[in-house]
């Protein structure tokens, strides 16, 4: 796993249990975030960790936590669990 650079860098790590808990809790309260996910990302590899990032929007308190890889992009695909509730690259 890569950051490029300034406002990317990892804020922590969380279990693959962890993540996996986060990314299914946020597609059951999120309209269309599961057909989202779908045509936006391909499934993950096996890893024990993954990145946590803190979100960049301005009076966000939320984290982003990996969905998967991002279909077109060599990045990851990430979800905010806070209050904007928007999807990154990482
Ligand atoms: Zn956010």
């Amino acid at each position: 796993m890569s950051s490029n650079g300034g406002q990317s860098y990892p804020y922590t790590s969380e279990t693959e249990a962890d993540r996996s808990a986060a990314i299914a809790a946020l597609v059951k309260t999120r309209d269309g975030l599961a057909a989202t996910l779908a045509a936006e990302t391909t499934p993950l590899d096996a890893n024990e960790r993954w990145w946590v990032w803190k979100c960049p929007t301005t009076g966000c308190p939320g984290l982003l936590h990996v969905a998967g890889y991002a279909a077109e992009k060599h990045a990851v695909y990430v979800v905010c669990d806070g209050t904007c509730g928007k999807t990154f690259l990482r």
